[in-house]
């Protein structure tokens, strides 16, 4: 990765995987200037499982893309470790997406004529330790899925084999964005409690968006947006599973 471009380096801070600050995103549309993202400040540190929530159009996604690596600031800095990610190439934000990060999407995006196994071993076999896909699927409760295709998968079932596709490369960070959208209160259930069950048992970095505030208590932090701007961030005393929650 590209090291930090201003004269003095700034060190990596211990137990902080993601260190932001003044973060700015603006889309020109035509005439227009469009502020997805207003000066962002926040650290996001190993392990915790955070979740951000905000109404639509307030920036969640844009600063998900931008920790990810798929999208890059305006301004500001962004800094994955002692990894600057503000100016870093395309060749080495994608190094840096394939060896760090699981994202989970709203749709699952698997390949349909691919069996789940087939589904996940996609992404093992370009990564450096990963874990067998069969061990993967065991992870999120479908090791006796192994063979078969999205079509004959729930969408509970399809979002878990996008969890373990994620998972199987031993990722640091795993960015979800609206993991639960299109699933229904229970099958969003059990997919917050794998995402929640990775995160306790891998140690991996969790940063879950959601419009769905009854979520949020099982977060160790919840961070709030409202147009492009952070306005609370809130820490939990505790975690609560997320087979306990109602919303
Ligand atoms: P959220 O995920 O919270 O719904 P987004 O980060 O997707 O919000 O969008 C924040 C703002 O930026 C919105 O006003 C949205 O319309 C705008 N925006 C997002 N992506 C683009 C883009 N590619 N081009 C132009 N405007 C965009
Ligand atoms: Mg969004």
């Amino acid at each position: 990765m590209k090291p930090i471009s201003s004269n003095a380096p700034i060190a990596a801070l211990p137990g902080v995987s993601f260190h932001i600050h003044h973060l700015t995103k603006t889309y020109r549309m035509g005439d227009v200037d469009v502020r997805a993202l207003q000066s962002v400040d926040l650290d996001v540190y190993d392990g915790e499982f955070m979740v951000i929530l905000g109404p639509s159009g307030s920036g969640k996604s844009t600063l998900l893309n931008i920790l990810g690596g798929l999208d890059t600031p305006t301004s500001g800095q962004v800094k994955f470790h002692d990894q600057d990610l503000t100016h870093a190439h395309d060749a080495a934000l994608t190094r840096f997406r394939r060896d760090y990060v699981g994202f989970i999407f709203q749709f699952y995006n698997l390949i349909p004529s691919l069996t789940a196994k087939e589904n996940v071993a996609l992404v093992t076999e370009i990564s450096r330790s990963p874990m067998p896909p069969e061990a993967a699927l065991e992870l999120v409760g479908l090791g006796d899925r192994l063979n078969h295709f999205p079509a004959q998968l729930s969408g509970g079932e399809q979002q878990r084999v996008a969890i373990a596709r994620a998972i199987a490369k031993r990722p640091e960070v795993m960015l979800c964005d609206e993991p639960t959208g299109a699933l229904d209160y229970k099958t969003g259930k059990v997919v917050l409690e794998v995402l929640e069950q990775v995160n306790r048992e891998l140690g991996t970095t969790t940063i879950v968006i959601t419009h769905n505030a009854g979520i949020a208590d099982m977060a160790d932090r919840v961070v709030t947006m409202r147009s492009g701007e952070i306005i609370r961030i809130q820490q939990n005393e505790t975690r609560v599973s997320p087979a306990e929650l109602e919303w």
